[in-house]
């Protein structure tokens, strides 16, 4: 925290001299250490990486999955063992490099976590490759971390509970793990039920790296009586959450004094000015929205066209649409294990809000593109025209493939649409105006603000992830970013987690 305070001083006293954004985040990283690289996806157009790909597509996931535990009993022996593994006792230098070897594991295991994400969890090869990559990353910058923890002033929580979404089967489950175990916790997971054996296949990566099978332990529970007692156990300290708010409500129900660490809910939007360039906001905005069928907490849900771009009849709105709709029409839907998809299926049950979002139009709006029901849980992206400020698509994340498009005056209507979703996750702008830019960053409230980018796919400390507002609950400190792990303990100095 020191040096990242020196470096914003020291970025401030030079401040009257023009840069920008880029060079600020990359005088700010740079004072961290050096040795953390980024794994590097998978390059498609080589094409030997495209034969690996059919292959892996191709195998035989393995069925891997353990029994679920429905006894609150069996629960307490789990969390038992975990408060009593020496982990907490390991040097954070040796942690650090049991680590690094978790993250050469998950990296070696590259071809069965694909095989895996795409046949559990529906993901295509493009959405499922980066996510191992960013697996990989945070072992090896989680492994950073650890090494600076100072064990005079920091205690480990006992026991951390992680309680991953389905949507990143591997990244989100094995991140939150990562995390607690840099910081000396003991860990039991228990992963969603639509992807158990993406986490089981990680986990076990973790186990042959030398993670002590005591202080990393993975259990499937029922959501009744089991699930609630992993969360309840005196022993747990914190919950790592990613998923909706009313489940984080829920736990702090069950219990008040629980220690809640979560990325809830999204509700994002893209701004797209007249100063855009088109292609590239229609590029951005199509990847974002309709990625993984939009089943991303930082997907697109709404793009919001500032002036002209958002009146139909003018030209650049009018050019707008159609390409926007064509780039839209022209995603192929199909199931991961077809290399040619480039939308996959839902993976979970249609949701009611999800359903109404595919199906029911409010009153001003129609149909850009209208979705529709190809197979049991695929569906084709939707883009609706006309969503207007305080209505039930404007404030309701539906998290699956249909996007909303609203019209604003100026910039400042469009921030103010932006922000007044309730929630804070990701955010996008699309302007080449340097004036636009500073005005919008500097107003927007959310966690990630991306600037001529795509709003989905952050990556390990470049864009650590998370949200503001109605996206958070607890300290706010964020995967892949530097005060992470060290939310995983207790301090002797609370001022280290301002
Ligand atoms: N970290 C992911 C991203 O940047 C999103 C995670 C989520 O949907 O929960 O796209």
């Amino acid at each position: 925290l020191d040096r990242f305070r020196a470096s914003v001083a020291e970025h401030d006293r030079v401040a009257d001299t023009p840069r920008r954004t880029q060079d600020r985040a990359a005088e700010v990283l740079g004072a961290f250490p050096e040795r953390f690289r980024n794994e590097p996806d998978t390059d498609p157009s080589l094409a030997a990486n495209r034969d690996w790909a059919r292959r892996a597509v191709a195998a035989t996931p393995a069925d891997v999955t353990g029994p679920e535990l429905t006894d609150p009993a069996a629960v307490d022996a789990v969390v038992e063992r975990a408060a009593g593994s020496s982990w907490r006792a390991v040097e954070p230098g040796e942690r650090a490099r049991l680590l690094r070897e978790a993250a050469r594991a998950l990296a070696a295991a590259r071809t069965e976590l694909l095989t895996t994400m795409v046949h559990e969890a529906g993901k295509t090869v493009a959405e499922a490759d980066p996510e191992i990559s960013e697996a990989v990353d945070f072992a090896a910058y989680y492994a950073d971390r650890a090494a600076e923890l100072d064990p005079q002033r920091f205690t480990p929580a006992r026991v951390v509970v992680v309680t991953p979404p389905w949507n990143f089967p591997v990244a989100i489950p094995l991140g939150g793990c990562l995390a607690a175990l840099a910081a000396g916790a003991a860990v039991v997971i228990k992963p969603a039920p639509q992807v158990r054996a993406c986490a089981e296949v990680g986990v076990a990566a973790l186990h042959a790296a030398g993670i002590p099978a005591d202080a990393l332990q993975l259990v499937h529970t029922d959501e009744g009586d089991a699930g609630r007692r992993l969360v309840t156990h005196p022993a747990v300290e914190r919950v790592v959450l990613t998923g909706a708010s009313e489940t984080a409500a829920l736990f702090r129900s069950w219990r008040p004094d629980l220690g809640v660490i979560a990325e809830t809910s999204g509700k994002n939007a893209l701004v797209i000015t007249p100063a855009a360039d088109p292609d590239l906001a229609v590029a951005d905005l199509v990847r974002s929205a309709f990625g993984h069928a939009g089943q991303k907490c930082s997907a697109a849900s709404l793009a919001i066209l500032v002036g002209p771009v958002g009146d139909p009849r003018s030209k650049v709105g009018r050019r707008f649409r159609r390409q926007l709709a064509d780039a839209v029409r022209t995603l192929r839907v199909g199931p991961g294990t077809d290399l040619s998809s480039t939308m996959g299926p839902l993976v979970d049950a249609l949701s009611p809000k999800l359903e109404r979002a595919l199906t029911t139009l409010e009153p001003g709006e129609s149909w850009l593109v209208e979705p529709r029901r190809v197979a049991d849980a695929t569906w084709t992206p939707g883009v609706r025209e006309g969503v207007a400020p305080g209505s039930w698509f404007h404030v309701t994340e539906c998290f699956g493939p249909v996007l909303g498009l609203m019209r604003a005056g100026s910039l400042d209507e469009a921030i103010e649409q932006q922000d007044a979703t309730g929630f804070g996750l990701t955010g996008g702008l699309h302007s080449l105006d340097e004036d636009e830019i500073a005005y919008w960053m500097e107003r927007v409230e959310v966690g990630n603000a991306y600037v001529n980018r795509h709003i989905t796919g952050a990556i390990v400390q470049r864009q650590s992830f998370g949200g503001w507002k109605g996206s958070v609950v607890g300290p706010g400190a964020k995967p892949g970013g530097p005060n992470y792990v060290a939310q995983f303990g207790t301090w002797t100095d609370p001022a280290r987690l301002e």
